[in-house]
């Protein structure tokens, strides 16, 4: 990894804001899941959730390479994401045009905050807005009763942005746990090895300031069997070397 291109990401990290996330109920178009991900790399969101079936698929292209700094956690259940959400410590909001939902602009989202949006066709279910704290709305003058879900999120998500901008929080040092920052670098400043760890179940080695692997030897003569030399060495009995995953 060049020194620009480390600077270049450790610079995004330290403004990432891992206490800001939605959750996305069943949104099931898949180019609507690329662009909400794609305004959360945005705003510096790490993580997003999203309750859906297994088989959905993202339409890359749109994300234009943001997936790759988005951590996208799946869960069973609304009641499962909202759950870790609250253990989290943080508000849940449900953008549902109902009669008690408040103007979005009348939140504060300085604090620990997840936004929730609901499907392209009927909306956020009655379990999740049961288990959110408060119903936000995007004013609506027109004829269409509702906005495209990914619209929808850059509006709220850019609100979250200017107030947390207002209060310094996207000039504190860096949020994320250091494990996380270390994952980052190492998956998309060594995209290859990261592979080959994942294939081999390696370890991630650890990142040295300079951006530089910490590994030892015998990490890399692992990393450098072939694929049938590794393969024959698991039949032999797998490496505990590493702590095997
Ligand atoms: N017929 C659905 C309903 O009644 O909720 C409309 C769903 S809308 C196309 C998809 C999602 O976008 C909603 O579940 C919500 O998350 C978000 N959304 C769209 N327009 C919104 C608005 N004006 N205010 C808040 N959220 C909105």
């Amino acid at each position: 990894m060049n020194p620009e291109r480390l600077a270049r990401i450790r610079q995004m990290l330290a403004l990432r804001q891992p206490d800001l996330t939605v959750c996305m109920e069943e949104v099931n178009k898949s180019h609507n899941l690329a662009a909400l991900i794609r305004t959360c790399d945005a705003v510096g969101i790490p993580e997003v959730h999203a309750v859906w079936p297994r088989r959905m698929r993202m339409h890359t292209h749109a994300a234009k390479g943001s997936h790759y700094w988005v951590k996208v956690q799946r869960h069973e259940t609304i009641h499962d994401a909202v759950g870790q959400l609250r253990a989290q410590g943080m508000q849940i909001l449900a953008t549902h045009l109902s009669e008690r939902a408040v103007d979005f602009r009348n939140i504060d989202y300085t604090r620990p905050t997840a936004v929730l949006f609901g499907a392209e066709t009927h909306g956020i279910s009655a379990e999740a807005l049961a288990l959110a704290d408060q119903d936000i709305i995007i004013p609506m003058v027109g004829m269409a009763q509702s906005l495209n879900v990914s619209v929808a999120g850059a509006l709220i998500l850019y609100e979250a942005q200017r107030q947390r901008q207002l209060a310094g929080r996207y000039a504190q040092s860096c949020q994320l746990p250091r494990v996380e920052q270390d994952r980052l670098l190492f998956e998309r400043g060594y995209p290859v090895l990261a592979r080959v760890c994942r294939m081999k179940h390696l370890p991630y080695p650890a990142i040295a300031d300079d951006g530089s692997l910490l590994a030892d030897e015998a990490w890399w003569q692992q990393m450098q069997l072939s694929k049938a030399a590794w393969e024959a060495r698991q039949q032999d009995g797998p490496c505990t070397a590493f702590g095997d995953e």
